[in-house]
């Protein structure tokens, strides 16, 4: 994969993990709570002789409940919270509520993340202080999930389901951990125990005899687990932009976004470095810029670096083509093309022309969160539960021997 490099997974073995899985799935004491990434829907069908590109959405989550999970969460979910507090914090640099500066940088690619605190720590103000949707989704199921069902966060095992090796490192990063947040004298420790790779878990499915292709759709379950068109294109290069581009129109307008703003095609496809000016009432023109690749983050950090950037905002995705083609998907199927990979998206982008609900200011199980819980997009406990801080790695990067190339 692309960012394989990114991951100091020496003394993560496949096998560890996956057994530690299956251990806390076996333990009666332990509740096993499950996210899966939006891209992986897209690619696990191939492990399966489907055609490239299948949306397996419901099948994935009836195999998970086969192997016994017993709780389902669609990480799409924390997407659209992501868009939530991201497009807020966004509103707030441009209109200078926030002392922060512009361009606001992505920061749910890990990847990316760590990029510009190795190589642009000047950068490090620029990066949104949201977390990723997966450590979002963690966090909230040790605090929100366990105080809602009543379990105590120790007694939650967390397991995400990701496209990608690098989340495998972010997961292991130390400030996330939250339980203390609302169960003051918590020992809970990761807010997301184990990051299996889609590759992984078609792997567990295999190994428990699972006949994954006749499997019955099943749903997600509920409380974390509604996602929109919009959250699921995050799986897709330009997916969060879009979407964050519908929710911020609507964040200062209070009204839908515009039928231009539901197909922003402009951030669409592989070219690696992509541009689009959307005009907000209030806000004016917002002109963004949607990077694949890091070779391409690179050309583009420069020139926000020497300040020759007008750009509001900028999605980077640290794989060519976004996570739908991270280094933890499926590969088998037929040697990596952009065919594969526009495949894929164009199943996200179905999922999202098809969705019931496109918005992710329209998710009802956001509006609920809100209300019962976070109160608001970046009030004192969304704060403190979804947003995170970045320390520059600069004088720390040592290349390793193999896969030390950035791009
Ligand atoms: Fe992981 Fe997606 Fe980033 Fe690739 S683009 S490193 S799959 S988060």
């Amino acid at each position: 994969g692309q960012c394989t490099h990114w991951c100091p997974s020496g003394a993560i073995t496949e096998k560890d993990e996956i057994d530690k899985v299956l251990q806390a799935i076996e333990d009666p004491e332990i509740t096993v709570v499950v996210q899966t990434a939006p891209a992986t829907r897209v690619g696990l069908g191939e492990e399966f002789g489907m055609p490239i590109g299948t949306n397996v959405e419901g099948k994935q989550v009836a195999a998970l409940r086969k192997l016994g999970f017993d709780t389902i969460f669609d990480t799409t979910f924390t997407a659209d919270l992501t868009i939530m507090e991201e497009g807020t914090e966004l509103v707030k640099r441009v209109t200078g509520e926030l002392n922060k500066p512009t361009p606001q940088l992505t920061s749910c690619c890990p990847g990316w993340v760590k990029f510009v605190e190795y190589f642009y720590p000047d950068l490090i103000p620029n990066l949104s202080s949201a977390k990723s949707p997966q450590q979002m989704a963690g966090a909230l199921i040790k605090t929100y999930f366990a105080k809602t069902q009543k379990i105590d966060p120790e007694k939650i095992f967390s397991v995400s389901i990701m496209p990608c090796t690098a989340k495998k490192f972010e997961a292991q990063r130390s400030e996330f951990s939250s339980a203390d947040k609302e169960f003051k004298d918590s020992k809970a420790t990761a807010d997301v125990d184990v990051v299996l790779t889609t590759k992984e878990l078609a792997k567990m499915i295999k190994k428990k005899g699972i006949d994954f292709a006749s499997l019955q759709d099943e749903k997600y379950d509920k409380l974390m687990g509604e996602g929109t068109g919009a959250g699921v294109i995050f799986g897709a290069t330009g997916g969060v932009m879009e979407a964050a581009i519908r929710s911020v129109y609507y964040l200062v307008t209070k009204q839908a976004p515009p039928a231009a703003l539901w197909n922003l095609t402009p951030v669409r496809g592989l070219t690696g470095v992509k541009e689009a000016s959307v005009n907000i009432p209030g806000l004016g023109d917002v002109k963004v810029a949607v990077i694949s690749g890091l070779a391409n983050a690179r050309k583009v950090m420069d020139q926000v670096k020497a300040g020759n950037a007008s750009w509001a905002f900028i999605e980077v995705m640290a794989c060519p083509g976004g996570c739908q083609y991270g280094g933890g998907q499926p590969r088998a199927a037929a040697p990596p093309s952009d065919t594969i990979r526009t495949q894929r998206s164009n199943s996200l982008y179905t999922l999202d022309k098809n969705a019931k609900v496109r918005n992710s200011h329209e998710n009802t199980e956001i509006t609920q969160i809100y209300k019962d819980y976070l109160h608001a997009p970046m009030s004192h406990l969304a704060e403190e539960i979804l947003h995170t801080e970045y320390e520059s790695r600069a004088n720390t990067f040592t290349p390793q021997k193999s896969g030390s190339k950035l791009s």
